[in-house]
């Protein structure tokens, strides 16, 4: 059995309903979205999310919810006197825009201890995490992770990261690129969006993405790129894939954490890289032709 462990930040997410003053709770965040999207397209698989939550009730219906979908939750931290973070939508003439309380948030301090992480990972096949998941955490986190992840791949466990660029979560651009630099130099599956990397990396276009984060030592690099041709590289070896596209959009929310579920569901399972990449885009077209960040397939 494969074993997938997913680390970062779950949030609780409030939703507007129609009634003005009215939302709905669910949970999301990226990392959470691409374990719940392989916990689906892979049921014989171990799904695990590795964050740090409070003690308090809201953490607990979070834990709950993880675990009514069947992702193991046996690595979550619980720590005193501290909660879950939260995001609310907000429409403005039909176009979402987010507010977010997240200072905080436990899954900052769930780097905190070494010792904690390295058991985490001790039993996984593949590692997942993301530029947010890195952005957020507090004090040493960053090269904590990074550390108990370069531990793990020497181990021989793969790793898989997006860069997932949100330049509101860093403290500046700079540090925002040095660290999903050194996130990818750590990682052996790379799967950045074009559109994001092109402004803060000045990228000319998807595959010079490909090929810039290839440079860094990743084997394989799949570069998203929205209804876009998708440009890869694995092993050495170059190549382009367009998805069929969508016309009737409903909400992008997720797209790219799905296909990344997609990817790794089927290229972690020995699928070759075109076919792998072929599910990924047929997974994330279900995904925007449906509401919110977790529809299911
Ligand atoms: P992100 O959500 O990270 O910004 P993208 O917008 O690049 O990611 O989208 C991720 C993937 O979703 C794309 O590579 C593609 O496979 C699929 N996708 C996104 N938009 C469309 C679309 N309009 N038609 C078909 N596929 C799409």
């Amino acid at each position: 059995m494969t074993r997938f462990v997913s680390i970062g930040e779950a949030m609780v997410e409030m939703a507007p309903l129609a009634k003005s003053g009215q939302f709905q709770m669910s949970f999301a965040g990226d990392t959470l979205n691409t374990a719940w999207y392989v916990r689906q397209l892979k049921p014989l698989w171990d799904v695990s999310y590795v964050t740090a939550v409070g003690q308090d009730q809201m953490s607990d219906q979070m834990v709950s919810f993880l675990q009514d979908t069947g992702i193991d939750t046996q690595y979550i931290q619980r720590l005193n006197n501290r909660t879950v973070g939260l995001y609310l939508i907000a429409l403005k003439n039909g176009e979402r825009h987010f507010s977010y309380w997240r200072g905080q948030a436990a899954a900052r301090a769930l780097a905190a201890d070494p010792g904690t992480l390295d058991r985490s990972f001790s039993n996984a096949d593949v590692l997942y995490f993301s530029g947010i998941t890195l952005a957020i955490l507090e004090g040493n986190g960053r090269a904590r992770l990074l550390r108990s992840l370069a531990r793990a791949r020497a181990a021989g466990k793969l790793v898989a990261f997006d860069s997932n660029l949100r330049p509101r979560l860093w403290e500046s651009d700079d540090h925002m690129r040095d660290w999903v630099t050194k996130a990818a130099e750590t990682s052996d599956i790379v799967l950045p969006s074009h559109d994001d990397e092109a402004v803060h990396f000045g990228d000319a276009g998807p595959k010079a993405t490909c090929e810039r984060y290839a440079a860094l030592g990743a084997t394989t690099v799949v570069v998203k790129n929205g209804p876009g041709t998708i440009h890869y590289r694995h092993a050495g070896k170059s190549g382009v894939m367009q998805p069929a596209i969508v016309s009737d959009v409903v909400d992008t929310t997720a797209a790219g954490d799905s296909f990344n579920a997609g990817f790794l569901s089927q290229f972690v399972g020995g699928v070759s890289i075109d076919l792998a990449i072929h599910a990924a885009s047929n997974v994330a077209r279900r995904v925007i032709k449906g509401r919110g960040a977790l529809v299911p397939l």
